[in-house]
């Protein structure tokens, strides 16, 4: 049997009339770029998101980089966030002159470990990043509460993340801006890059229109410098078809997750094998489904790949030790937890059209794995 980590076409399929009469729609209309489908798709994902507004634009990263630009984020500035995200997160922060200032992760979660945001506060911070990382809210009421207390806006990176609720409130609806990703590979993926940004705040709403189209309201008319991150028809088109589905695929991966955290742990291994901790105060969309094997972790990636099943890891070099930012002076040892699931972590396959035979499958395979006998001592 063969297992791949994702299957888009098995989704495509599912949709493939709808998504063609959409592409078709565009096609016969010629307009490409921030036309109806657009508007549209940010109607519902305003309201999906329980905001007030929601932005298109090019990409997540775009929209990580539009949100620090709308907070007028430049050189000298900090922005506190996680080392243990995919790695637009902290280039956003770079590509502005300011200076990431990373916070090291609770280890049940993956999560922003937000009893450390405090102490990482300077007079210089201007904003702070939580990562919804794999489909789980991070724990936001103290970190709302410490924004408030001390003044400082929080951008939710929530590209993993749609649909996702911390206490039955949207993620991209509890800090001040919202940022999400479309590419294919997300919960919502387009057919190509694309990105949106939500927030409740009119004036920011309306400077994010601005700067993702040149910093000018009226064509040729500027008021300030943006950039060109425009979200085209046609991923909206297919976006706007597939928002539909989101909610039940969303079921089914939670669905999917807990049927491998209860085969496993009913398996009985002979090494360690950690499991997603969920929350009981969220929706966890299970973007991934990430486990833990202490001392094991690329032994049983080769495992399953001899078996046909897709793994990876997300993700496997924190941004404190990438080089692009050796600069900011961090080294090994300065975010252990982030540093151990970078070491320990990987992806199950978990997406909506999985079946259960492939499922226990997977499981099947993962029982057959023979630690080696000095692994263990690795963790130690
Ligand atoms: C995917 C992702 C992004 C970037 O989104 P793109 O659309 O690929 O630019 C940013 N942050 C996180 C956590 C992501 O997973």
């Amino acid at each position: 049997m063969n297992v791949p980590l994702l299957d888009l076409q098995a989704q495509y399929v599912s949709l493939r009339d709808s998504m063609l009469q959409a592409i078709e729609r565009v096609m016969e209309s010629q307009r490409f770029v921030l036309g109806d489908e657009v508007r549209e798709l940010e109607k519902s994902v305003a309201q999906y998101c329980q905001t007030k507004h929601a932005i298109g634009c090019a990409s997540g990263s775009d929209a990580l980089l539009l949100a620090l630009m709308a907070l007028d984020i430049k050189q000298g500035d900090e922005v506190i966030t996680t080392p243990f995200s995919f790695f637009a997160t902290g280039a956003a922060i770079a590509r502005l002159g300011a200076r990431p200032v990373f916070v090291d992760i609770d280890p049940a979660t993956y999560n922003l470990d937000v009893s450390l945001v405090a102490d990482a506060i300077t007079s210089r911070t201007r904003a702070i990043i939580p990562v919804h990382i794999y489909g789980q809210c991070a724990q936001m009421d103290p970190l709302l509460d410490l924004g408030k207390r001390r003044g400082i806006p929080i951008v939710e990176d929530s590209a993993q993340a749609i649909g996702a609720t911390d206490n039955e409130r949207p993620a991209g609806s509890m800090g001040l801006v919202g940022c999400f990703s479309f590419y294919p590979t997300k919960n919502l993926g387009g057919a190509g890059d694309g990105g949106i940004l939500t927030t409740n705040d009119d004036a920011i709403a309306e400077r994010l229109r601005r700067l993702r189209t040149h910093g000018g309201s009226d064509e040729y008319q500027h008021e300030e410098v943006g950039i060109n991150s425009r979200l085209d028809e046609l991923q909206a088109a297919v976006l706007n078809v597939k928002l539909s589905s989101l909610d039940k695929w969303s079921d089914e991966r939670a669905h999917i997750a807990a049927r491998y955290s209860q085969l496993l742990s009913d398996a009985d291994l002979d090494f360690p094998l950690i499991t997603p901790h969920v929350r009981p105060d969220g929706r966890h969309i299970f973007h991934q489904y990430v486990v833990r094997a202490p001392g094991n972790r690329d032994a049983l990636m080769d495992h399953l790949k001899t078996r046909g099943v897709g793994t990876k890891v997300y993700y496997p070099v924190p941004l404190h030790l990438q080089k692009c930012f050796s600069s900011l002076g961090y080294k090994e040892g300065d975010f252990p937890e982030s540093e151990s699931a970078a070491r320990e972590t990987f992806a199950l396959p978990a997406y909506p059209e999985l079946t259960e035979a492939q499922q226990l499958y997977v499981v099947e395979s993962i029982k057959s794995f023979q630690p080696l006998v000095h692994s263990f001592s690795e963790t130690a």
